[in-house]
């Protein structure tokens, strides 16, 4: 990628931006899909999207699960369909980028309480946030529709001849944790999303419009709440009646930017 050049009035515009997020309380990061093209992840839509390059995983994944888990199962131990090969191509190998890493450090400054993502890549946990709720899942993790209990697939093991897996905890079906099309966000990680908005008073949303529910719904409530909404994305979205301020640019240059000057802030305090 080449290099991107911050000119002056975005240089202000990220100051002002650490200014919010270090005097915050309850600072919370949105993040999505414009997060993760630094990694060499496209977006599922638009021109050389996952989804237009591969084609779409069927609208109703969730019931065709319901209906033959173990085929499902079989699917997904064997893709056949090319989006889901091309879905598990792009995100094996995919690395965090700058953008990743700055919100982790920003965490770890005391700056981010919580970080909620629309993606399902685990960029942000190989980065090294620690508390992420991830709406649509996580790729390489497994989950039980009863009680929800998530599971490491390393530490899981998959009996071919006998699927579905069950949950030792419940017995429940276990199925990949990420949410298909159809599926209910699951409860818990909504639950904790709805916590952290509710107490959030800046919300930094990077690389997504939010226009899906239920992410659609946190920027608007943070502001309801009189909070501040601060929006990364290479250009302004949907977003602009939300954001209180607009930080036009690549993830990775803004929030490396971002992150220096919150943590000069940090040691002038
Ligand atoms: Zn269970």
């Amino acid at each position: 990628m080449a290099e991107f050049r911050i000119e002056a009035a975005l240089e202000a515009a990220i100051a002002e931006a650490a200014r919010l997020l270090t005097q915050a309380r309850s600072a919370v990061a949105l993040t999505g899909a414009g997060v993760s093209v630094e990694s060499g992840i496209p977006p599922f839509r638009g021109p050389g999207g996952l989804w237009t390059k591969f084609g779409e995983p069927p609208l109703d994944g969730y019931q065709r699960f319901l209906r033959d888990p173990a085929k499902a199962w079989r699917e997904r131990l064997n893709p056949a369909e090319e989006w889901a090969r091309g879905l598990h191509e792009t995100l094996t190998g995919a690395k965090p980028n700058a953008g990743h890493q700055a919100l982790a450090e920003l965490e770890s400054l005391g700056c981010l309480k919580a970080l909620i993502t629309q993606n399902v890549d685990d960029l942000h946990r190989q980065a090294g946030q620690q508390a992420l709720l991830e709406i649509h899942g996580n790729h390489y993790k497994l989950r039980c529709l009863d009680c929800h209990t998530r599971f490491d697939p390393k530490h899981f093991p998959i009996d071919e001849e006998n699927l579905p897996p069950h949950c030792p905890g419940c017995g429940g079906i276990v199925k990949g944790d990420t949410v298909s099309f159809g599926e209910p966000i699951p409860p818990q990680v909504l639950r904790g999303c709805y916590d952290a908005v509710l107490r959030c008073d800046c919300m930094l949303v990077v690389g997504t419009s939010a226009t899906v529910f239920p992410a659609a719904d946190f920027p608007r409530e943070v502001r309801s709440n009189g909070g501040q909404v601060i929006e990364v994305n290479p250009h302004q979205s949907e977003l602009r009646g939300v954001a209180t301020l607009a930080l036009c640019g690549p993830a990775g240059a803004v929030l490396q930017r971002l992150l220096e000057h919150a943590r000069t802030l940090q040691a002038a305090a």
